[in-house]
């Protein structure tokens, strides 16, 4: 079944419940403030469109970190509520819970426009995708709004339960209309030749988007720490760089399934001795023992480079090194410029950290589609839907 578009609901007059993934990182030391506020200035546009169109109240919902159940005031959306009022020159309500019996009157209120409740994984019912909570949040919306991509691919109240209480009275947001547009032109009929291009530490939890990848793409290249089981899968030493007995079976695997060799792996690294050590070439794949691999080498971003210029199709995910310090950032702002410099291609890269390198490149705007969320894209991409957003579609 199609998505429904937003474009299409009658919003005149009606109360709007919103989600949204608001989950942004804030300073460790109060007061605490917004380091990155790209996820919520991504979903402004939604918030301002819902607006135009007249609607008489909109409900926000969001979680923000990981506070298990319990209301944890390192996680309150203070902030955030802040930042959306000033960015919208409107006054944003941040309810004490998100089932305060307050939130109703305040909703009865006319001058109550924009209410944000406060962080929903401080409930329980949350996470374990809960019934009563999911009816208790419905009680404040005519019509329920989905723009909360990253938070997709979990089975959650406010992403998938609460759509029992709005038949044919859900929309996907216009975020996330967008990212499920450009990851599904992505997966249907990629125009040839399709690259990926994998990077980051976890192995394991890549494993089945690399075996979906390698299905579809002309090459998967290989870099970050995700590079080093795959090496020493294949017999080269690694020194002390990042790699565990399992990610190595894992590589085993994968590499026996390329029976066309479209995986390339690196064939230099940049390494330390420590992470705070100093930089220095490591030309071949071997890596001495006593030196850990930190980012690839010159050669590997050149060869590299070859391939992605060819490319009409890329896909991007993970870094491809420590790309947090300077030392070991070459390789992945180096890869950021040129997927930034094939302008004929259709480019998507998600994930974290890839987002934040490609931000920190200035080229974000070179990119078809930078995705908001890391484990939505890729479980998009593994299993080709995602349970909230196939929960908008009916469930
Ligand atoms: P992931 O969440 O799987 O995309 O992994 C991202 C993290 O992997 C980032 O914090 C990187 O600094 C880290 N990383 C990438 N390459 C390396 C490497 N060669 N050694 C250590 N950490 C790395």
């Amino acid at each position: 079944m199609q998505l429904k578009s937003l474009q299409d609901a009658e919003l005149k007059g009606k109360k709007i419940l919103a989600r949204f993934d608001f989950n942004v990182p804030l300073t460790k030391t109060e007061p605490r403030t917004i380091t990155d506020a790209s996820r919520i200035d991504l979903a402004i546009p939604t918030i301002r469109f819902l607006l135009e169109k007249g609607v008489s109240k909109i409900t926000l919902i969001s979680h923000l970190g990981r506070p298990d159940g319990t209301v944890n005031p390192k996680y309150s959306l203070e902030p955030v509520a802040k930042y959306v009022a000033q960015k919208l020159g409107i006054d944003v309500i941040l309810s004490e819970s998100a089932i305060d019996n307050g939130v109703k009157n305040l909703l009865q209120l006319p001058e109550t426009k924009i209410v944000l409740l406060e962080n929903i994984r401080f409930l329980p019912g949350e996470e374990k995708n809960d019934m009563e909570l999911a009816e208790k949040l419905s009680q404040y919306g005519d019509i329920y709004v989905n723009d909360a991509f990253g938070a997709a691919h979990r089975k959650h109240a406010s992403v998938y339960a609460i759509n029992n209480f709005f038949k044919n009275r859900a929309y996907p947001g216009l975020l996330m209309k967008k990212e499920i547009d450009s990851l599904t032109s992505l997966m249907d009929k990629p125009a040839k030749p399709f690259i990926a291009v994998i990077g980051g530490a976890k192995v394991a939890d890549k494993i089945k988007t690399i075996e979906r990848m390698m299905v579809m793409v002309d090459t998967l290249l290989i870099g970050g720490a995700m590079a080093y089981p795959f090496l020493k899968a294949k017999g080269v030493t690694i020194g002390n760089s990042l790699c565990s007995d399992e990610d190595v079976s894992l590589a085993k695997h994968i590499l026996s399934q390329d029976k066309g060799g479209k995986i390339q792996l690196p064939k230099d690294h940049v390494v330390a001795e420590t992470l705070e050590g100093l930089p220095e070439v490591c030309i071949g794949q071997n890596i001495p023992s006593g030196k850990m691999a930190l980012d690839i080498g010159p050669e590997t971003l050149r060869s590299y480079g070859e391939h992605l210029k060819t490319a009409k199709t890329i896909f991007w995910n993970g870094p491809m090194g420590l790309f947090e310090s300077k030392n070991f950032a070459k390789g992945t702002m180096g890869i950021a410029k040129i997927i930034a410099g094939n302008e004929k291609c259709f480019s998507v890269v998600g994930g974290g950290d890839s987002v934040a390198a490609v931000m920190a490149s200035g080229e974000a705007d070179k990119f078809s589609h930078v995705s908001t969320g890391g484990g939505a894209s890729l479980e998009f991409i593994e299993k080709g839907e995602l349970p909230g957003v196939q929960a908008l579609k009916g469930l």
